[in-house]
C-alpha cells in the first residue's frame, strides 16, 4: 500500500474476454476494516505484508503455530486460568464460548455480558465471556489478548486508562498482540489466511473488541 488511494478500475471494454481475464488476476487492495485508527506508518507496513500476503508466515514466526483451544470447554478451562491468576475475587463466570456470528451480528471480535436475574429473592449477575469464532485459529498469544481484553472488562466497564492498564498488567505485550490479531483477522478477509465458514460474508466495521 502506497498510503495513496487505488487508482479505479478502467471501464470493462466491450471486446475481447482476454482482458477481462486479465482484469480478474489483479488482487484488490485488502480492506484495512479491523484496523482503523492505527497509525499511517502502522498501517503502510501492514498493508505492505498484505499486499505480498506474508501475513501468515509473518505471524506465525513472532507469535508460534495455532493454539489447540479448540472447544468451549478448552476455552473456559483457559480463561479460567488466567482468570484465576489476575483476577480470582472478581465475579464467577456462567459461562465461556466461542461464538461464530459474534463479530458478523454484532461487529465484535468478543463479548462480555452480565445478565441479572432474581434468584432466591436476591439479584443475582450471571456473566459470561464470548470471543468470536475466529479466534479458535490463530496463535496462542492472540487467543490471550482477546481473552484478557474481556476478563478486564469484569473490572473495568470502559476503555479508559484503568482498562487498558489491567489489560497490560494480564498481559505486557497487550497492544502489539491487539494490533497484530486485528492484521490477522484482516488476512483472513482478504483470503491470505484460510477462515472457512467463519469468516465474515461481508467487511465488518473495524469497531474495537467490547
Ligand atoms: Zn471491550
Amino acid at each position: 500500500m502506497g498510503g495513496g488511494p487505488m487508482p479505479l478500475p478502467r471501464p470493462a471494454p466491450a471486446g475481447p474476454i482476454a482482458d477481462a481475464r486479465h482484469t480478474c488476476r489483479m488482487k484488490p487492495a485488502p480492506a484495512l476494516t479491523y484496523l482503523s485508527g492505527y497509525s499511517v506508518d502502522l498501517l503502510e507496513r501492514a498493508g505492505a505484508l498484505l499486499q505480498q500476503q506474508k501475513v501468515l508466515p509473518t505471524l506465525v514466526a513472532r507469535h508460534g503455530a495455532l493454539h489447540a483451544v479448540r472447544t468451549d470447554g478448552a476455552l473456559y478451562d483457559y480463561v479460567m486460568a488466567l482468570k484465576g491468576q489476575y483476577l480470582r475475587s472478581s465475579d464467577p463466570l456462567a459461562r465461556v464460548a466461542y461464538d461464530n456470528r459474534l463479530h458478523v451480528v454484532r461487529s465484535a471480535l468478543g463479548l462480555h455480558s452480565t445478565v441479572s436475574r432474581v434468584q432466591g429473592g436476591r439479584l443475582k449477575a450471571r456473566r459470561e465471556i464470548r470471543i468470536a469464532g475466529l479466534f479458535r485459529q490463530m496463535p496462542e498469544p492472540l487467543l490471550r489478548m482477546i481473552v484478557v481484553h474481556e476478563l478486564a472488562h469484569l473490572k473495568e466497564r470502559s476503555h479508559d486508562r484503568a482498562f487498558y492498564a489491567l489489560c497490560r498488567h494480564m498481559e505486557p505485550a497487550y497492544h502489539q498482540l491487539e494490533f497484530d490479531a486485528r492484521l490477522w483477522l484482516t488476512a483472513v478477509e482478504a483470503g491470505e489466511i484460510p477462515g472457512g465458514s467463519n469468516a465474515p460474508p461481508h467487511p465488518v466495521s473495524g469497531k474495537a473488541p467490547t
